[in-house]
């Protein structure tokens, strides 16, 4: 049995301000729902993030991390920061990281492999621009991003959090149908079982892509979605809440 999963992320939004306000309303309505919840934040607020969260049982993360260990990486911020910090997730290979920074597969299986090394759970994302998703090239594209990590971690395939995100449905309004989401899903699925077959019914696969919480249930009811990456919907308390009910 998997415990759904609502991560939120949050961007590049946040003042100390409005954390303060979005923190208290997730915390305070965090009993009330049966998903784990979790808030991916932009690094320089972790550390208000953890003294807010801390007893609260909601979980929180970052959003990137360096592919390296430590050393001279002007501006980067490596695992064992982030662990210092309380962190229990990292983002890995989110689209806009792979789009605006170049990130490639190779990368992302590094941040991942490293993240498990120091304790944290990567929530590697996965997903399919619309030219490739109209070429008939969803699952090849994912099989791909996917197989590169799972190759790089071998044994430990089973710590991971994938997220299915079809880059068409980032921030757009647009949200693949419970049926489109659930065939990718499966897909996933099976891509983690070939590799270690004990660990496909344990890993979790979220959907992203403009879930809010009038499409949340019906994506959520579909067999392989185990939960939610949000974005725009997690900078509202209610809106984030009401997702993680539907879980
Ligand atoms: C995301 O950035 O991971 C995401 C899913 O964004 P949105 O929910 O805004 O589409």
């Amino acid at each position: 049995m998997r415990t759904p999963l609502i991560a939120g992320n949050w961007k590049m939004n946040a003042s100390l301000a409005s954390n303060a306000v979005l923190l208290a309303g997730v915390s305070g309505g965090a009993t009330s729902v049966r998903a784990e919840l979790a808030v991916c934040v932009p690094s320089p607020y972790l550390a208000q993030v953890q003294s807010v969260l801390a007893e609260t049982g909601v979980r929180w993360g970052a959003q990137d991390m360096s592919a390296h260990e430590q050393g001279a990486y002007t501006g980067e911020v490596s695992a064992r920061m982030l662990l210092e910090f309380g962190c229990s997730y990292v983002i890995a290979g989110h689209s806009e990281r792979r789009s605006y920074h170049a990130e490639n597969d190779l990368q992302v299986a590094q941040k991942a492999a490293l993240a498990i090394q120091a304790g944290l759970t990567p929530i590697v994302c996965v997903g399919e621009t619309l030219q490739q998703r109209e070429q008939g090239l969803t699952d090849e594209v994912v099989s791909t991003q996917l197989g590169v990590v799972l190759e790089a971690l071998g044994e430990h395939a089973g710590r991971i959090v994938v997220a299915y995100e079809p880059v068409w449905a980032i921030g757009t309004g647009k949200t693949a149908t419970p049926e489109m989401a659930q065939q990718v899903h499966a897909t996933i699925r099976s891509l983690i079982a070939e590799r270690s077959a004990g660990s496909a019914t344990q890993v979790r696969v979220l959907y992203g892509g403009s879930m809010k919480p009038d499409n949340a249930a019906e994506l959520l009811a579909m067999p392989d979605i185990d939960g939610g990456l949000i974005g725009g919907a997690s900078l509202n308390a209610p809106d984030f809440l009401a997702i993680a009910q539907a879980a």
